[in-house]
């Protein structure tokens, strides 16, 4: 990247703005900061304007950008090179307003998760997507990996959480829809191409979020079954009762649960024993005369009805925390199955139990037990966690892991990404979760609004030109 140009970027952000030369070697390409990030330099806009005039710039010079939130995607997203620069959002954090009566917060990409989420509960609201790397990832990131996490069972994923969207696209213009109206079908709803483009569409500058009431009770149990069938009759079971009550509903299998809770030595297991599944089940509620004795009900008939062998029901919140812990301990899987790879799939409750067994199978069959296959995730919406970890571990293993476990989604309906993303690591892929048609729709977009392939490329289609 010329002297020139990075000038001309310190005219638009001014010093601070630009981070590049020497100084890059400190920034770091992930949320553990294991990778250096890699861009040839990083530019820090203040406001959407200054994105606009850099898109400009980057449009009039033919210089490819990849955006960067928080890089806790987990597809390799984020990844640069040295002839591409970072639009990082980190100087973009500001709450711009919240309406307790619309129920609504418009809100800086760069704002942090946790952040919105806080100041919704300021005034008695929820912004209702969460998850593990809420302290880090950004609305932004959020927005452009349509992420969904641990309540998409009640409140749906991002897409379902987001009225209106300013993006600026490739060529520097500003495209504002900042709608804030529930019901708004005047046409074509635009901010939806972007929710999910993971950054090759277009450029999220601000968003205007959807709230909801915050409940005023929470509760949480963990519970243990032995077989699979137990489970999926746990959650038909707990569904009816609990109504729209239910808020997440998360399944780890014992091979998960023993690697987190009892061999990592990171936790210490609330239950006992050992059991083929643990199931985490949180309801929420209004009443707090009425709910904590409703869901102790519920949850105490499950082991005389034989849908559970054990359960515990959190008594505190740190004891609400502690059981969430070993379910979002993202940072203990990796370490323990590394090398390896994670997945993160969905597909119907009812193949999940065979897909596993077959895919266990496959692995043992192919390098021998020594290798791990662990699984966990948001069953309550069909998303399952996987992480597969051959040994020997080598590049062409790693190439036939993903082979043994795409490849039988495609008869069954899943999808290679529930909630991640494709970025680099799935793209190869893609095929098996959307027909000829939909890619080359995909691909039709991605020409029209990116006709010069500047916004991420390589990220999702290796070669959206062709
Ligand atoms: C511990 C942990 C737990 C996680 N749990 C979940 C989970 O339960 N559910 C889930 O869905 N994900 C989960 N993730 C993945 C990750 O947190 C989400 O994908 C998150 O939405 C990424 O936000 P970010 O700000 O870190 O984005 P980044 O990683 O910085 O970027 C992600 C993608 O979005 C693009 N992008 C970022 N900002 C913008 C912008 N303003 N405009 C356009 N494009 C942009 C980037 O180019 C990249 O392609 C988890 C990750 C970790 C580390």
């Amino acid at each position: 990247m010329n002297a020139e140009f990075i000038e001309s970027l310190r005219e638009i952000c001014g010093d601070g703005g630009v981070i590049a030369g020497e100084d890059l070697a400190t920034r770091a390409g992930d949320w553990r900061g294991l990778t250096k990030c890699g861009a040839g330099a990083v530019v820090r806009p203040r406001s959407t304007e200054e994105v606009s005039q850099i898109m400009k710039l980057c449009h009039e010079h033919g210089q490819p950008v990849v955006a960067a939130g928080g890089l806790t995607g987990l597809v390799n997203g984020t990844d640069a090179t040295s002839d591409q620069l970072q639009i990082s959002f980190e100087r973009m954090r500001d709450i711009i307003s919240v309406d307790p009566a619309g129920r609504t917060m418009t809100v800086e990409a760069g704002v942090p998760m946790q952040a919105a989420q806080e100041e919704a509960r300021k005034h008695g609201l929820i912004y209702a997507v969460d998850l593990g790397a809420r302290g880090s990832a950004t609305i932004g990131g959020n927005i452009s990996t349509n992420a969904g996490g641990n309540q998409v069972v009640r409140y749906g994923m991002t897409r379902d959480n987001v009225l209106g969207l300013e993006v600026v696209l490739a060529d520097g213009t500003i495209l504002s829809s900042l709608n804030s109206l529930l019901k708004n079908n005047a046409a074509y709803d635009l901010k939806q191409l972007f929710i999910g483009s993971e950054g090759t569409l277009g450029l999220v500058t601000r968003a205007v979020l959807r709230l909801h009431p915050a409940p005023l009770t929470t509760s949480t149990a963990l519970l243990a079954t032995e077989d699979f069938a137990q489970v999926e009759e746990l959650f038909r079971h707990v569904s009816g009762r609990l109504g729209p009550m239910l808020t997440s509903f998360e399944v780890m299998w014992q091979s998960h649960y023993r690697m987190i809770a009892v061999d990592s030595g990171r936790h210490q297991s609330p239950l006992s024993g050992e059991h083929g599944y643990y199931i985490i089940i949180e309801a929420s509620g209004m009443d707090p005369d009425r709910d904590e004795p409703f869901f102790t009900e519920v949850m105490g008939g499950l082991i005389e009805k034989g849908l559970a062998s054990d359960a515990v029901i959190a008594s505190s919140d740190s004891q609400r925390q502690a059981i969430w812990y070993i379910r979002e301990d993202v940072e203990g899987i990796l370490s323990a199955m590394a090398p390896g790879v994670t997945f993160d799939i969905s597909l119907p409750i009812s193949t999940m139990e065979s897909y596993i067994d077959n895919l266990v199978e496959a692995v043992n069959r192919e390098w021998g037990s020594d290798s791990r296959v662990i699984t966990f995730g948001h069953l309550g919406d069909g998303n399952l966690h996987l992480g597969v970890a051959p040994r020997p571990w080598s590049e062409e293993a790693h190439r036939r892991t993903e082979e043994l476990v795409y490849r039988p989604l495609e008869a069954i309906g899943g999808s290679l990404s529930a909630e991640h993303g494709i970025g680099l690591q799935k793209r190869d892929w893609l095929h098996v979760s959307r027909n000829a048609g939909e890619l080359a729709v995909m691909k039709l977009l991605k020409r029209t609004l990116d006709p010069k392939g500047l916004l991420n490329p390589g990220k999702v289609f290796a070669d959206a030109q062709n």
